[in-house]
């Protein structure tokens, strides 16, 4: 299947799954020098293949297509330029996840979900959305994590491909609810640092069979 065909049936399982809403988050894929991601303010349902832009990872200019690319293309870009192993990248304000983005508060392991992320999924520091400080601030938090909260805004998921970042956050969302849930019982227990160990290495095998 073509990228651009790729990223258009994604952002619809987004916005099917609950994932985005009206025209928040934001999807792109890597491909050597550049990135196809998604158009700014375009209704999900209404996406299709040629909406998709090609931008040149350095200069940051569109290099193909005719929409506005995604407010959110300096993130992107500098999380690619800062990690060279990482393909594609999901943005969505899903509503647990953005629960604790709002609360300034870390996702805590209460699952051993969370694995497939990182030992917790930390909060990068406020921004406004599509700036440059935002875009620094989500690779200054992302550090080795596959995925991260933007305080007030949201969440970043990355992955080898389309297929693994969307996962993640689905997952992030997921680990979100049920820690949500552990503190409204008002019992939060993490996983020990020995047993998060474990998870950890059983995802290295875990996911890709
Ligand atoms: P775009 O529609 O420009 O991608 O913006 C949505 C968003 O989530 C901004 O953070
Ligand atoms: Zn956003």
């Amino acid at each position: 299947m073509s990228i651009k065909k790729e990223l258009v049936q994604y952002a619809k399982h987004c916005s099917s799954s609950g994932l985005t809403s009206g025209t928040s988050g934001n999807l792109s894929v890597r491909e050597g020098q550049v990135m196809y991601i998604t158009p700014s303010a375009l209704p999900y349902d209404q996406m299709e293949e040629e909406d998709i832009l090609e931008v040149d990872l350095q200069s940051g200019e569109v290099v193909n297509g005719t929409r506005k690319p995604s407010s959110e293309t300096p993130m992107h870009r500098f999380i690619y330029r800062k990690n060279s192993d990482i393909k594609s990248i999901v943005h969505t304000h899903s509503t647990y996840a953005t629960i604790f983005a709002c609360a300034h508060k870390t996702i805590p392991p209460v699952h051993y979900m969370i694995a497939d992320i990182g030992r917790e999924i930390p909060v990068a520091s406020y921004a406004t959305y599509g700036s440059e400080q935002l875009a620094n601030n989500t690779v200054e938090t992302l550090k080795d994590n596959k995925g991260v909260l933007l305080a007030n805004h949201g969440l970043v998921a990355v992955g080898d491909d389309l297929k693994d970042a969307y996962r993640r956050a689905e997952v992030i969302e997921e680990v979100a609810q049920l820690a949500y849930g552990s503190y409204t019982l008002d019992s939060v227990n993490p996983l020990t640092s020995e047993d998060l160990d474990d998870a950890l290495e059983g995802f290295k095998t875990y996911i890709s069979g």
